[in-house]
């Protein structure tokens, strides 16, 4: 039987439009979940607060902006044509090209028709006798689901600090997270940089290549590996593309972080110097994420991570050629990994240009921002342009703009006020229909994120199918099972170095924030196991109930 067609959104509230389905956010996650629940017969609506598809790569438009998970692995496994068919140009994209794979997947599987761009979703309020999800958008409308999926991102919120005087600064002021469409010239500037995070890192090269001087205020150093970015080559490609079966199936079901990689069999101290430093170089020369994988525990173990950290500020100090910035850009707050480990192209070598300057706020932070400076340790540094590379309201920032109410009224932001509570990352008790793709409490920004949202978007639309052929209306975690998973998750992060950093991973980038380590970092294939026998069991630890009976008119067996 055919889907039945979605019905418009509806301005005034007397009788709200109905859908099956209102997934929020058109990144990579909301692309695929909607593709899947069409196959399914639901009546979907999506909602986007930007101007068109593609989630973090919509905003992050900053210079130098690419991924650091190689674009063949970084991308869809789920159709093999897709898969064989696309031509990623080098081993990282850059961001437009990302945005014009995005693009294609809306074109190729016709998803524009059910996505409403430029708005966003304020509220959704769970009605206990429908069994309803009442979503209020940003025009007025509302409309009414029996299910919702925020497909919000993790790293989508960006976030400013608030400098005294900010505001009153008279040059253009950017930040990374939401840069302007139309390009931005440097040229014959004096800019500042705030943040030394992954995206200015990859920002700060190319900023330095056209400002007239560039200052980097820089707070806490991050350890930083050279991304070796290159053009693939037709050869490079097709090795993949034979492979592509194998190559996934062991990016899914065997590695921690989802990237096919070599496995290591030992720890860093099984290895005498002269072998771990060879190993380190090797990593070092082919570039990438995939250094943290030279040995097994060095997320683990302080004097196996020592190594590794050690290996790193050397090269620092090797690159750099004033000793007292070397110094300075050598991380020393924080075992290596422990903090998104960044991928750069000549980042450290930036600072040897004479247009480069480090300030060190950590030991003078940044007093005020005045109309023509930043001022830092009773100085002024004179500025035309600013650059705010200060991160995210990580993981829960987009999902808790959104004013949640769930059984008896419970606002999800008043629930999760000591920190993100979830079963699976998927369901947070309370909250039935109320899915998150990738959400606290999964492997999510532990992996390569094309991969677990594919897991996610399998396991919601597996689980939605289910409860149709069980006739159930509701489905929703149970409190026990979602107060065991929380404790393991903090279990297995507190067995780890992880917890010793102030990472965005724990909240600590944001003021006031809980700290709580948010990811599950049992690994990508552990956490796949661990879901597919909650299904397999009968989705154990949740409860399904009747409620009401679908809008859908029909569902694939
Ligand atoms: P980030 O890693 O959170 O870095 C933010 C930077 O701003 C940090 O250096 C932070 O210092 C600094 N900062 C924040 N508030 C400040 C304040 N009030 N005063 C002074 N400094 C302040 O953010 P990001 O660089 O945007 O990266 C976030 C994540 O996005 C990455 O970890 C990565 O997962 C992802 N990302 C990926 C790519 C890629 O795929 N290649 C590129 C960019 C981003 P502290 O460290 O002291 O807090």
């Amino acid at each position: 039987m055919a889907a039945a067609q979605p019905q418009s959104v509806q301005t005034r509230s007397a009788h709200p439009a109905q859908t099956d389905v209102v997934v929020v956010g058109a990144g990579f996650s909301g692309l695929y979940l909607l593709h899947k629940l069409r196959g399914l017969g639901l009546t979907v609506k999506v909602f986007e607060q930007g101007g068109d598809v593609g989630g973090t790569w919509y905003w992050n438009r900053y210079p130098g902006a690419r991924c650091d998970v190689e674009s063949m692995q970084y991308s869809f496994s789920f159709d093999d044509d897709l898969q064989q068919s696309w031509d990623w140009s080098e081993r990282y994209a850059p961001q437009p090209e990302i945005l014009s794979y995005a693009s294609h997947v809306a074109e190729r599987y016709d998803l524009r028709r059910d996505i409403t761009f430029n708005t966003r979703v304020e509220s959704a309020d769970f009605d206990e006798h429908s069994n309803r999800w009442t979503v209020k958008i940003s025009d007025s409308a509302s409309i009414v689901a029996q299910h919702v999926v925020l497909a919000t991102g993790c790293l989508s919120n960006a976030r400013s600090p608030d400098f005294k005087g900010l505001k009153d600064f008279k040059g253009k002021v950017y930040h990374t997270g939401s840069w302007p469409h139309e390009p931005v010239d440097f040229t014959g500037l004096r800019v500042g940089v705030i943040g030394t995070g992954s995206s200015a890192i990859q920002s700060i090269p190319l900023i330095a290549e056209q400002a007239e001087q560039l200052t980097v205020f820089q707070r806490t150093a991050n350890f930083s590996v050279p991304a070796r970015n290159a053009k693939l080559t037709d050869a490079e490609r097709q090795k993949f593309r034979d492979n592509y079966a194998e190559i996934r199936r062991v990016a899914r079901e065997e590695m921690k972080n989802g990237i096919y990689q070599p496995v290591p069999d030992r720890g860093a101290l099984d290895d005498p110097e002269d072998t771990r430093r060879e190993k380190y170089q090797a990593r070092w020369t082919s570039g990438g994420l995939t250094f943290m994988g030279v040995y097994n525990n060095l997320g683990l173990d302080l004097s196996a991570n020592d190594t590794a950290a050690g290996f790193i500020r050397d090269k620092i100090a090797a690159i750099v050629e004033d000793p007292e910035t070397a110094r300075l850009l050598q991380p020393n707050s924080h075992p290596v990994g422990t903090k998104r480990i960044c991928v750069d192209t000549d980042y450290y070598a930036t600072f040897n240009r004479p247009n480069v300057k480090l300030v060190d706020i950590k030991t003078h932070p940044i007093e005020e921002i005045l109309p023509h400076a930043v001022r830092s340790g009773g100085k002024d540094y004179e500025m035309d342009a600013l650059v705010l590379a200060t991160g995210f309201d990580a993981m829960t920032g987009s999902v808790a703009k959104i004013d949640i109410r769930g059984r008896h009224g419970q606002a999800l932001n008043d629930k999760w006020a000591e920190g993100p509570r979830t079963y699976l990352g998927l369901m947070s008790a309370g909250f039935p229909n109320l899915f998150i793709i990738t959400g606290p409490g999964s492997p999510s920004v532990l992996s390569n994120m094309l991969v677990s949202i594919e897991q996610h978007v399998d396991w919601i639309t597996d689980c939605l199918a289910s409860m149709r052929k069980r006739g159930a209306g509701t489905i929703e975690a149970t409190r026990a099972a979602e107060d065991k998973w929380v404790d393991h998750v903090n279990e297995v992060a507190s067995a780890t170095l992880y917890p010793q950093a102030n990472s965005w991973y724990m909240g600590a980038n944001v003021p006031g924030k809980p700290r709580i380590f948010m990811p599950y970092i049992g690994g990508v294939g552990v956490y796949r196991k661990i879901c597919d026998e909650v299904a397999a069991k009968g989705y154990e630890g949740f409860e399904m109930g009747a409620g009401a009976a679908s809008n859908a008119t029909a569902i694939a067996s």
